[in-house]
């Protein structure tokens, strides 16, 4: 692939996607310039394929790749998400090979099922189908204590499998992150100058590896802890929520880069 003046990641909700109405057209004017510029933004989300690939058409974006799972996997280019995965089963069978005590205090995705994935998340009933279309990794509740988790995660550290917590759920992968796959894929385009969006920790990872990161407020959560780089003006905060303040940083950018 030729490599691009700009490489743009960037978070879905809260940072591209307006945190109430999930739009997205406050940040159209940025979005164009891109476009016209021939500048790869690269959605890297929590979500899965299946939630991202149609957003990903919707916003012309499918030519490029973009990272899912909060960073498990990547989404390769196309207009459509595959429906299973090798990793994922790899992932289910590692979990089932857990001794049965601790393996029945975790419930994931893949054991409760849509309705049930309906009520843990809050999401709509297609909504949770789409969510529960998973590739790489898998979230879940746990029941158990807290000494029991130890030991359940031990089983399946021995596996080459890991948890990270975030809210309510605890999610399984192989240990794969938002940074490495940005790292890969910065790479397909023989790694240019690379500028991140996000609103919320899980976001801050890709915040700090890029060459330039971009905080954008989010009024319905607390604010950001302070980032390595915000000092030396790395790492900047856009006071304006959502995508009306991706369109103001990325139009900085533009005008910063002259393009
Ligand atoms: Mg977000």
């Amino acid at each position: 692939m030729p490599r691009p003046v700009l490489l743009i990641f960037t978070d879905l909700d809260g940072t591209l996607l307006d945190h109430e109405t999930y739009s997205h057209e406050a940040a159209a004017p940025a979005l164009e310039a891109l476009r016209g510029a021939g500048v790869p933004v690269i959605l890297a989300s929590s979500k899965t394929a299946a939630e991202i690939a149609p957003l990903r058409a919707d916003l012309g974006l499918a030519a490029h790749p973009a990272i899912v799972e909060n960073g498990a996997g990547i989404l390769e280019p196309g207009a459509e998400a595959p429906r299973t995965g090798s990793r994922y089963r790899a992932l289910r069978t590692a979990l089932d090979q857990v001794p049965a005590p601790l393996r029945q205090r975790f419930r994931g995705f893949g054991d409760g099922g849509a309705h049930w994935i309906a009520d843990a998340t809050g999401l709509a009933p297609e909504a949770a189908a789409l969510a529960a279309q998973r590739l790489y990794s898998e979230p879940g509740i746990w029941s158990g204590s807290e000494a029991e988790k130890t030991e359940f995660l031990a089983a399946l550290r021995a596996q080459g499998v890991s948890g990270r917590e975030g809210g309510r759920f605890l999610t399984l992968s192989f240990g794969a992150s938002k940074a490495g796959q940005m790292a890969e894929i910065a790479a397909r385009y023989s790694t240019p100058y690379m500028v991140a969006l996000g609103d919320a920790p899980n976001d801050r990872e890709m915040l700090e590896q890029a060459d330039q990161g971009f905080i954008i407020a989010n009024p319905h959560r607390a604010p950001m802890p302070p980032l390595d780089g915000e000092e030396t003006g790395r790492i900047q905060r856009i006071a304006a929520a959502g995508p009306k303040g991706w369109n103001q940083a990325v139009l900085r950018v533009i005008a910063d880069f002259g393009i």
